[in-house]
């Protein structure tokens, strides 16, 4: 409501020290009435305690961080199951963006989700939510028709084929499609996704191209501003987009 006071949704930044942490809270600085980071965490010592106003912590740290509302973690599997753990500790919301993870820790997700809110998506783009959606709907009447998805990303990315492939696998799956998976690593690719559908004499391509990873940082905080104070739940971007 216009006039409204709110208080800042209180951050922590799980991953601080990597590509998305730093978009993170580089974006996150330019909101202050929005956001407040509390707290930035990184796999090692970080190399000074407090930047720009931030208290930094090692991830051995972690049980010690002051209260939060919402973790906000893109880091990589071995980080998550610690703030998953802390979250559901606090009562604190998650959102994460961490691709990779095992099966149980999904499952373990899952569990937390009865009494937290919590929000995993392997992409947090609007682009991608639509495309998804597109995805969907080709899949469900392009019967007999072979379906791939083609990812191409950045030589330092780990995981393959990308969450974001496998979720867009799954929406095709689920309408029907057979799908194969053929992953790049090239250059400094921040996220290409083509889901291919060839027929007999004709092939529709469905490409989206993320050129700057700051949608997917802008995408997080704008999530983790709704996640906060919310029903215990899992909730999915598309939810929580208004
Ligand atoms: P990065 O390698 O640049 O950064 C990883 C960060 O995680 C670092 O800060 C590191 O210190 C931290 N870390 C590693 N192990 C840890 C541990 N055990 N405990 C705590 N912190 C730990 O990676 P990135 O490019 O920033 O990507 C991070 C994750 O986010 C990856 O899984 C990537 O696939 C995913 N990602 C998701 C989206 C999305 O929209 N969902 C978008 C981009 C990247």
């Amino acid at each position: 409501m216009p006039g409204m006071e709110t208080t800042p949704t209180r951050l922590l930044i799980h991953g601080a020290s990597g590509r998305m942490g730093q978009a993170l809270l580089r974006l996150a600085a330019e909101q202050p009435q929005q956001v407040q980071v509390v707290a930035a965490v990184m796999r090692k010592s970080p190399a000074q305690r407090v930047v720009e106003g931030v208290p930094y912590f090692a991830a051995s740290e972690l049980g010690g961080v002051p209260a939060f509302d919402v973790a906000i973690d893109f880091s990589l599997p071995e980080g998550f199951d610690p703030v998953l753990a802390l979250c559901a500790q606090r009562g604190a919301a998650l959102v994460s963006g961490t691709t990779g993870l095992a099966g149980p820790q999904r499952e373990a997700l899952a569990q937390a989700a009865s009494r937290i809110p919590v929000a995993w998506a392997s992409n947090f783009s609007l682009g991608v939510a639509v495309l998804t959606e597109l995805v969907e709907r080709a899949a469900a009447a392009l019967g007999g028709w072979d379906c791939d998805v083609v990812e191409s990303h950045h030589i330092h990315k780990k995981d393959a084929p990308s969450g974001t492939a496998l979720t867009l696998g799954e929406a095709a799956g689920s309408a029907g499609a057979a799908v194969h998976y053929a992953s790049l690593r090239a250059g400094d690719i921040v996220g290409e996704h083509l889901v291919q559908f060839t027929g007999l004499g004709e092939r529709i391509e469905l490409t989206h191209r993320a050129t700057n990873r700051d949608i997917f940082a802008r995408g997080a905080l704008h999530v983790a501003r709704r996640l906060a104070g919310r029903a215990p739940g899992q909730y999915r971007v598309r939810d929580l987009l208004d």
